[in-house]
Formats: structure tokens, C-alpha cells, sequence
């Protein structure tokens, strides 16, 4: 199953460690999401979870912790057939510093627009964290997460992951920047003609 051979995947990008993170898959009307608590070698197609749109899943079965931020994600952008969430460094340092990445480099356009947000803290798993991170992905297809870590969406699982690491990039990219000085930022103009390329470049414009 894609979410097993994705997560072994997760654990040797450096992405995430241990049992930080977890992904998901659009599924009909619910989802399918890796097991809470469980070390990306040891999870099984056994292990991963349906839930369902109402937040219902079979007895004995653990889902991730954080299943409310995936089911509320599904239930409001159609676009978001996968969802991945980490904890990489680069990334969770600038959500340390409740940071937002902005327009220093081109690339902010694989989150969706000329920012990538950092969602307000709220404790892990809950409805309220959810909410932060809904609020923080408006318009967006990627956000940081205070004092936690990342989400990307995707149209498929693959492309959700290339976002990951490619968010990871740019947020290293602009934690260099900061050392050096003062980053230019493009114009409004600079980044609305990206965006307008990324829709027929590489793993953007994937559908399958
Ligand atoms: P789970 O193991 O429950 O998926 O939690 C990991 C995590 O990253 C919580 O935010
Ligand atoms: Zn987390």
C-alpha cells in the first residue's frame, strides 16, 4: 500500500523521525491514515486506519492522534486527495520562531502562493489545533505549524511528499538567508508569473 511504502519512505528522507508525523489519503467519503504512535518501519497495510467523514473508525483500531486536522482538511478543500504531515528541522525551526516563509525565493510557489503560513499553537491532536491549521492553509497548499512542524496537500500521495521536502528546502534556504542579511523579496508580479508556470511544471501539474 502507497501509505506503507510512503512513510518507510518519510523515515529515511530525514522528513520525520521516530513516530513524528503521519499521512493520509483521500479514500471515497473518509480516509485512510498511518496508526498513532507507531515507528514508520514497523507500520503494516494492516495497521493503517479508515476513518470516516463523521470521525468514526473500526473497534480496536488506532489512528493517528492528529485525525482531526486530516478528516477537517478532506471535508473542506476538494482539491487535497493527500495530506502529509512531519516535523523537519529546517521547517519546525522557522515554526519555532512563529515565522511564516515568505517571497525570498521562487520556489514559495509550491505552497500556492507568495507565503507559506505558520498555523497558530495549539496543543497536538485537537479540534482547536485543526482549526488553526484550516485558517493557515487558506488559499494554500502547504503551512507551518507553531512550535510543531509542516503540512503539505497534494492531488496524490507522491506529489503531497515532493511538497514536504521540497517546503523543507525553502525553509533551510531562507534560515541561510537570515544569516547572511536581509532577504530580497519578490514582487507581487514576480510571484503571480510562477504560480501561473507551476501549473504545467513537474509534480504540480500531477493529477494521477
Ligand atoms: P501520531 O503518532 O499520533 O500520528 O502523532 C505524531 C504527531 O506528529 C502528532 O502531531
Ligand atoms: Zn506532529
Amino acid at each position: 500500500m502507497d501509505l506503507v511504502a510512503q512513510g518507510a519512505r518519510l523515515a529515511a528522507s530525514g522528513l520525520s523521525q521516530g513516530t513524528s508525523g503521519n499521512l493520509s489519503a483521500r479514500c471515497g467519503d473518509g480516509f485512510l491514515i498511518t496508526p498513532s504512535g507507531t515507528p514508520y518501519e514497523d507500520i503494516t497495510p494492516e495497521g493503517i486506519v479508515r476513518v470516516d467523514r463523521d470521525g468514526q473508525w473500526p473497534a480496536g483500531q488506532r489512528p493517528s492522534s492528529e485525525w482531526r486536522f486530516h478528516r477537517d482538511i478532506y471535508l473542506a478543500r476538494p482539491d487535497a486527495m493527500a495530506v502529509v504531515h512531519v516535523h523537519p528541522p529546517y521547517a519546525t525551526a522557522l515554526a519555532m520562531c512563529r515565522k511564516d516563509i515568505p517571497p525570498a525565493h521562487y520556489m514559495i510557489a509550491v505552497g500556492g502562493g507568495d507565503s507559506i503560513r505558520c498555523a497558530d499553537y495549539h496543543t497536538y491532536g485537537t479540534q482547536a489545533l485543526s482549526d488553526a491549521v484550516l485558517a493557515a492553509l487558506e488559499g494554500r497548499l502547504a503551512c507551518l505549524m507553531a512550535n510543531h512542524g509542516m503540512i503539505s496537500l497534494g492531488s496524490t500521495l507522491a506529489q503531497a511528499m515532493w511538497r514536504a521536502v521540497e517546503v523543507e528546502n525553502l525553509a533551510r534556504q531562507y534560515a541561510l538567508a537570515l544569516q547572511l542579511g536581509t532577504p530580497v523579496m519578490l514582487t507581487d508580479h514576480e510571484v503571480a508569473d510562477v504560480l501561473a508556470k507551476f501549473a504545467n511544471y513537474g509534480l504540480m501539474s500531477s493529477r494521477s
